[in-house]
């Protein structure tokens, strides 16, 4: 690249030119956090590498300096399907921004790199795929690229992600393009992933913007339990005094649905969001979550991208996560209004089994990437009527439960060998699979890495030191004191005394808040049902006779000792 081509800097916006672009172009009143910082340090020139939890607005520390920037900032994504909606926010905002990405027709790609080289553009979405083509390369040498930005960025480290071999290779791209500096963005943060992402972007010397993972006012407990039963009885008990909007996250959609039926028996609710229900149905669960004010929702990992509900007053694991990168991920939705949240972990050796067949799935063999090239090949003019039922069944004997296959079909299509999922029109074999394009150990060292991260969960939940502590020196960071608000700290029952923001128990939730009368449904204590078959007194007085479900045993509760709440039959309006 000449240097006349080099990106040639305006001067430093103003304060005042920064605030006003953020309010005009992304509709935003203040910076949050660190982002006025680092968007400094973008403009200043240096690399930045972006350590933040996401959702906490990351991408505005490029997309605000590259319209301040002369040049294009080009935007390095792994996910086809996540560019499209970066740019359709960034269009429907008025900011000149595209894609260049294999779902477009060579035509589409063409006119928009004309438009690129062209100068109209401040913003290219590719993929690192893309950057392999020689061709694209040259044609974007004649232009000033003022930033390179790599967004999810701990897909560079062999640790942080999929097999993706063209991101190992983004630091030779960077020098092809002139060196412009980098902006890494990641919410992954292990120093691990941290100086191997830095050292393949050749950015060792990069100014890093991390914050804490500790959060105020969580309180961070583990619970050994062993069994459905168990966790169901700590899981009432919590409900006791920690009333939701919260969340109770689960590994397997089965359990999750299990779990919904036994609360729906006691009266208690709730919404469920998983990978079963179609995008429709978890965006309506997600909505109502949301602007509820007292909904619990049972979810696996598939609920939380976007959540960003102030209230929610607890985040307990009913299964084990994967990593204990998910585990704050996930917690960390909790209490960011800053008051009282209570983020509990149940702990089950029997999960531990969960997650290990997770990481098989993640992680198939060489073997078998081979046996699917050649299922593919041979029916390669009927991939649009193949499901990926079809293929699991020929190559592995067996339809369901079983991810592996998924996996590698996800890898065909990310390394352009299939063009789209199976049994869609137009889905085609771009090319033969050749099972050495994947390096001798392929999987083997991520297996590893996967399982040692679980093994960091078992570390977590049996040691003995403060939770914080040790959650964050596993982040990397040094010198942390103990945090007087986690199991090991304190006593649970003072803590929860100083900071339950209000104790209001479970079945108050509702918005029914007069007495239940003769013949309605009641739930009593948020743990019983039935049905109210006779009133005695008046007031605080009050004591019902109360045919329990499904016993049909007949029960007299005093309110004062006992909560009697009508049974939920539909989301209060709040
Ligand atoms: P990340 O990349 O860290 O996951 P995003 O950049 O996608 O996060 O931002 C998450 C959400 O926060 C987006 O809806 C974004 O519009 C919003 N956001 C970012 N910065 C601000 C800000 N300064 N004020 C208000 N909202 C913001
Ligand atoms: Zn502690």
């Amino acid at each position: 690249m000449s240097d006349g081509a080099r990106a040639i800097e305006r001067a430093a916006p103003s304060e005042a030119e920064l605030r006003s672009s953020l309010r005009a172009h992304f509709g935003h009143e203040a910076f949050r956090g660190r982002q006025e910082e680092a968007i400094r340090a973008v403009l200043g020139g240096g690399d930045v590498l972006v350590l933040w939890p996401t959702g906490e607005g990351k991408s505005l520390c490029y997309q605000l300096p590259a319209l301040h920037l002369e040049g294009l900032s080009l935007v390095v994504s792994p996910l086809i399907a996540l560019m499209k909606d970066q740019v359709d926010a960034l269009v429907a905002r008025g900011i000149p921004a595209t894609f260049i990405n294999s779902s477009l027709s060579r035509e589409e790609r063409e006119q928009r790199l004309l438009r690129v080289l062209a100068g109209e553009m401040k913003l290219l979405y590719v993929t690192p795929e893309r950057l392999r083509q020689e061709a694209f390369r040259s044609a974007l040498q004649g232009i000033a690229i003022a930033r390179f930005v790599v967004d999810e960025a701990h897909c560079v480290s062999q640790w942080g992600h999929d097999f993706r071999p063209d991101y190992a290779d983004l630091g030779r791209r960077r020098r092809e393009l002139g060196s412009p500096p980098l902006v890494a963005l990641t919410a992954t943060a292990t120093p691990e992933v941290r100086a191997d992402l830095l050292r393949v972007l050749e950015a060792e010397s990069a100014e890093v913007f991390a914050t804490s993972i500790a959060r105020a006012g969580h309180f961070l407990a583990v619970s050994e339990l062993e069994g459905f039963e168990a966790k169901k009885e700590r899981l009432l008990a919590l409900l006791e005094s920690w009333t939701p909007p919260g969340i109770v996250y689960c590994a397997l959609i089965q359990e999750l649905l299990r779990l919904e039926d036994e609360l729906a028996r006691i009266g208690i609710r709730c919404l469920v969001y998983h990978g079963d229900l179609s995008a429709e149905e978890r965006r309506a669960m997600q909505e109502r979550f949301l602007a509820s004010r007292d909904l619990l929702v049972l979810a696996t990992n598939a609920f939380g991208m976007g959540i960003d509900k102030p209230d929610i007053r607890f985040v307990v694991h009913w299964q084990l996560p994967g990593t204990l990168e998910a585990y704050v991920q996930e917690t960390g939705r909790a209490g960011r209004d800053g008051h009282g949240a209570w983020c509990e972990l149940f702990f089950d050796p029997e999960d531990l089994a969960i997650q290990q067949g997770f990481i098989a799935w993640a992680n198939p063999t060489r073997e078998l990437a081979e046996l699917l090239g050649h299922v593919l090949e041979r029916e390669a003019d009927h991939l649009h009527e193949l499901s990926e039922e079809d293929v699991r069944e020929e190559v592995l004997k067996k339809s369901r439960g079983d991810g592996r296959v998924a996996t590698i079909l996800k890898l065909f299509e990310v390394q352009g060998i299939l063009s789209g999922p199976l049994g869609q029109a137009g889905t085609t074999l771009l090319r033969p699979f050749d099972a050495r394009e994947l390096p001798a150990d392929w999987n083997d060292a991520k297996k590893r890495s996967s399982l040692q991260k679980l093994l960091s969960l078992v570390q977590y939940a049996r040691d003995e030191e403060c939770r914080q502590v040790h959650l964050r020196s596993y982040f990397g960071e040094e010198d942390c004191a103990p945090c007087q608000a986690c199991d090991r700290c304190v006593d649970p029952a003072v803590w929860r005394a100083q900071h339950l923001v209000e104790a209001r128990p479970l079945a108050a939730a509702t918005s029914l808040s007069r007495f239940p009368a003769r013949g309605e449904w009641v739930s009593i204590d948020g743990r019983w049902v039935g049905r109210v078959l006779r009133v005695h007194g008046k007031g605080k007085q009050t004591r019902y006779e109360i045919e329990l479900s499904p016993s049909l045993e007949l029960r007299t509760y005093d309110v004062r000792r006992h909560h009697v709440r009508h049974l939920r039959d539909e989301e209060p309006s709040s």
